[in-house]
Order: C-alpha cells, then sequence, then structure tokens
C-alpha cells in the first residue's frame, strides 16, 4: 500500500530475495475504464497526424531507449533473474524492431489502389481504436515492443498490462515514447477488465495457454479480434547424421538454459538416435562444462540465473527425476540467496511424464533415444503444442526436408532460437500455441483493418449502362 492507501506491487530481485527492485502503483481493475476511454480520446487525434509524423515520434522513442539501455538492462536483470548480457540483447533487439518498423510501415500502410477500365478500387489500412497488450514476464520489453511498435505506426493507442513478476523496465521504457502508450499493473483480474473493454478494439496477449485461453473467451465474447502468442514446448531433433561438435553443443545447451529455460521458444525436448545417446549425453555435459555458469545475473561470466519465483523454483525441483539426472555446469555465490536452480539433464524420462509431456520452463531438459525419423516425428509432433522445432543434421537439404513435417510455427536449422530469430519473417505458433504472428509483414499487418472503397466503372456519371446493368456476380 501507498501512503494514500493505494495497493502497489513491489518486485523482489528473484537472485536475491531480500532486495525490492522497485515498486508500482497497482491499477484496480475498476480504474481500467477510465484508462481506456483516455487512450480511445488520445487515439484519435494521433490517428490524424501523418503517417511519417507519427513515425518520426517512434524513431525519437527509438533514440531515447538506446541511450537509456544500460540501465534498463540492469533493471531488468534484477527484476527478472535473466543475465545481464541477455537483457542488453533484448533491448537492442527491441530498438532494432522499432526502428525496422519505422523503415516498413509505410509500405505496409500504404494505401493500394487500383484504377482501371472495371472501376476504381482504394484499399485503406485504418488503425483498429485501442489495442490491449498484455504481457508475459520473461522478455517484457521485446513482447510489449512487439505489440507497441506496428499498434503506434498504424495509429492505434495502446494500454500495455505486463506481468506483475516484471513490471518495472518495461514502464521505463513505456514513459520513454512520445505517443499514446500507457501501462496498467496487476495481475489476471486487471488484465480482464482491460481485454474485455468496450473500447478495445484489438487484443495482443503473450503468455501461457490458461491465461491465454481466458483472453480470447472474453475477446471473443466481445468479437474483439485478437492475436495470441502462447507457450511450446519445443522439439529438437538430431538427425542420425548430425555432428555432436562444440559449437554445435555450447548452442544447444543455451537454447535450452538461457533465462533459466523459461523462454517459449527454448529446446524443451532433445531427441537422438538412440545409438548415439551415450556419445551426445558426454558431448552435452562437456558443452554445459564449458558455457553454463549459473549464478548472480549481474556478475561477469554467469550465463544462467535464478527462476522468477518461488513457485517456479519449487516446480523446477519436482521436474528433476524419472530418468537420470545430471547436474550441468557450475555454480558460483551462494545458491540460497535467491530462487536458483541447478540446471539438469534427465536421460530417458518416461515419454509421458510432465518433464517431456508438457511445457517445463525451468531448468530441466530430457533427452530421449530414438530408431527411425518416422518414430522421432511422431513423437516431436505429438501434443497439443507447436510453437518452435529444430532439426540438427550435417546435410541442410535433408533438414529442411525434415522441418517440412514438423507441426510447429518456426523451425530452425541447427540452431534452436538463440541467434536464430530474424525480424524478417514472421514468427508464431500452430495447434495450441495460438495464432495471428508477429514480426515482418504479418505482424504489421495485425495492426490494421483493410477497408475499401469502390467506384465500379460502369456506374461513374456519364458512363452507358446496358440493359439492367452488370451482374451482382462479375467475372472478375
Ligand atoms: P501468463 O499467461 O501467466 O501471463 C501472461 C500475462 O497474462 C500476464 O500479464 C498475466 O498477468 C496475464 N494474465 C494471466 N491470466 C489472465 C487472465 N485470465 N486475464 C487477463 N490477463 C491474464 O504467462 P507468464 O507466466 O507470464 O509467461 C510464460 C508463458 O508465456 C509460457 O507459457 C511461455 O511459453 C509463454 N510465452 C510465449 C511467447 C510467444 O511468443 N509465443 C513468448 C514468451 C512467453
Amino acid at each position: 500500500m501507498t501512503p494514500s492507501g493505494a495497493a502497489t506491487i513491489a518486485r523482489e530481485n528473484p537472485a536475491r530475495t531480500d532486495e525490492i527492485v522497485g515498486v508500482v502503483a497497482e491499477t484496480a481493475p475498476e480504474a481500467v475504464d477510465a484508462i481506456v476511454r483516455e487512450a480511445d480520446a488520445d487515439q484519435r487525434r494521433w490517428a490524424a497526424r501523418a503517417l511519417p509524423d507519427r513515425l518520426a515520434a517512434l524513431a525519437r522513442a527509438a533514440a531515447a531507449i538506446e541511450d537509456a539501455a544500460p540501465g534498463l538492462a540492469t533493471l531488468l536483470a534484477r527484476e527478472s533473474g535473466k543475465v545481464v548480457g541477455d537483457c542488453r540483447g533484448e533491448l537492442g533487439f527491441a530498438v532494432r524492431y522499432l526502428r525496422w518498423v519505422v523503415e516498413h510501415a509505410p509500405s505496409a500502410y500504404a494505401d493500394r489502389v487500383l484504377d482501371d477500365d472495371l472501376g476504381r478500387i482504394v484499399e485503406q489500412r485504418k488503425p483498429y481504436g485501442v489495442v490491449a497488450a498484455v504481457t508475459p514476464w520473461n522478455a517484457p520489453v521485446i513482447l510489449a515492443m512487439l505489440k507497441i511498435a506496428p499498434a503506434l505506426a498504424a495509429g492505434n493507442a495502446v494500454v500495455v498490462k505486463p506481468s506483475p513478476l516484471a513490471p518495472l523496465t518495461v514502464s521505463r521504457v513505456v514513459d520513454l515514447f512520445g505517443a499514446p502508450v500507457r501501462v496498467v499493473h496487476g495481475g489476471a483480474d486487471t488484465g480482464a477488465a482491460l481485454v474485455g473493454h468496450e473500447l478495445v478494439r484489438k487484443v495482443a496477449f503473450t503468455g501461457g495457454t490458461a491465461g491465454g485461453r481466458a483472453v480470447a473467451a472474453l475477446a471473443g465474447d466481445r468479437l474483439t479480434p485478437s492475436v495470441l502468442e502462447l507457450g511450446g514446448n519445443d522439439p529438437a531433433v538430431f538427425l542420425d547424421d548430425a555432428p555432436f561438435t562444440d559449437d554445435a553443443m555450447d548452442r544447444l545447451v543455451m537454447a535450452s538454459f538461457a533465462t533459466s529455460g523459461q523462454v517459449c521458444m527454448a529446446a524443451k525436448r532433445i531427441y537422438v538416435p538412440s545409438s548415439r545417446l551415450s556419445a551426445f549425453v558426454g558431448a552435452y555435459l562437456a558443452a554445459a562444462d564449458r558455457v553454463l555458469v549459473t549464478g548472480d545475473p549481474l556478475a561477469d561470466g554467469v550465463t544462467m540465473g535464478p527462476v522468477i519465483s518461488a513457485a517456479a523454483q519449487r516446480a523446477a525441483l519436482a521436474l528433476r527425476g524419472g530418468g537420470t539426472v545430471h547436474d550441468l555446469g557450475r555454480f558460483e555465490g551462494d545458491p540460497a540467496s535467491g530462487y536458483f536452480v541447478r540446471p539438469a539433464l534427465v536421460v530417458e524420462p518416461d515419454p509421458g511424464s510432465l518433464l517431456v509431456a508438457a511445457e517445463q520452463f525451468a531448468p530441466v531438459v530430457p533427452v530421449l533415444g530414438y530408431s527411425g525419423e518416422e518414430s522421432v516425428l511422431a513423437a516431436a509432433n505429438a501434443g497439443e503444442l507447436g510453437l518452435g522445432a529444430s532439426v540438427w543434421s550435417a546435410d541442410e537439404e535433408r533438414a529442411f526436408a525434415f522441418a517440412r513435417r514438423f507441426e510447429a510455427g518456426f523451425t530452425f536449422v541447427n540452431t534452436h532460437n538463440r541467434t536464430g530469430m530474424s525480424l524478417r519473417a514472421p514468427f508464431g505458433g500452430v495447434k495450441r500455441s495460438g495464432w495471428g504472428r508477429e514480426y515482418a509483414h504479418e505482424g504489421l499487418a495485425a495492426y490494421v483493418q483493410t477497408c475499401v472503397i469502390h467506384a465500379p466503372a460502369a456506374f461513374r456519371p456519364g458512363a452507358a449502362v446496358a440493359g439492367g446493368g452488370p451482374s451482382a456476380y462479375p467475372a472478375g
């Protein structure tokens, strides 16, 4: 509570649980209405500004965020437990994405005009109005930016509801925009008040399946269109010719353990030919010794921090079992200072266990042996989630042929997520991993609605109309 009695959210440092990193005022669900109404009024003024004018404001925001990035990265590391190098990377990526939007919005949001002897058609790209952006804690800046940047460029206003587990950095980033983007703080109730508001015309949600289902139901009830980016249980499949080079193994280890495994597109299940399993485990443990150092996210050389909360720590510890458990890498510092979990590889757990069949979102990763490409494909495609995947092979053509058969929205070849993400390609899941896309042209298109004006040539003033006029079902 503040002295005035208003509720607050105090964010602790998950690496040092005796430290409060910052405090934000909580937005009660009943306070959301006034904020959305202000956003709605702002939106009309913002949309009335010319596109180059709006983009100039976004370019200034990109410069301001870039200037503030070193301090923001430290704040992000302290509130989320992510290592500070990754936090710098996230802020840099957010700035690059914002600039990418500034560059590509003019073509994406331009009118398309067709004027020929059949008549004139103008396709306009119009903003929706107020966009509700509900985001998770694990990459709070970039996941908000993927919504804020195209939505504002298109002429929408945005109200962001970040996770209460990482509310601080994203609030600072929003403050650097000279544009109609606001933040409301709170949990599911505040999020529900926002998503279900009558003046919200588009919902963009990133988070888990349960939250996504609740948000989709609220949006559906109002017929508000939505983009949902949900969880994944990404398989990483090594074909029988994939070399276990140091580089490949180093990439794979960090693809599972960056942000303590709490990444939507982490490599969450590894499949290796049974005949090569023991060689793989040896190479993997050696790679973990090289690259995996657990400790204080602000310390030099640390590559993995704590998990986000006490509940996440309990859930992660419960997953360490059901097969041969290998502790990975080394620990530096005091494991009792925060929510640390020793990273682990679990060899050959039960394929039906929670660790294999569901998204673990924790620093515990299973490896399973297989024989035959059809069987591993069936295992990789099992389950309801279909976010990312990877295939590893010495032969890129063979890898692409295999990759075509994954039920996943985004497949990597010879890497998994890290160092592989591209601004040029759309990203999003299939099956129960979401609907809609972010990044690239589809990410821009998500924030405009197409409105058509059509003057058929036959009805132009002065045109000769024969008989009853053209059919209502023209040929083209
Ligand atoms: P979460 O679903 O618990 O929360 C996400 C956001 O939704 C938070 O702001 C939360 O307060 C809000 N929320 C939750 N329930 C709600 C409800 N009923 N009504 C309105 N708002 C609600 O997710 P999390 O724990 O913060 O993030 C982890 C999940 O997000 C994982 O499943 C991860 O895979 C997924 N994720 C997906 C992507 C992607 O791009 N596909 C990216 C990052 C994380």
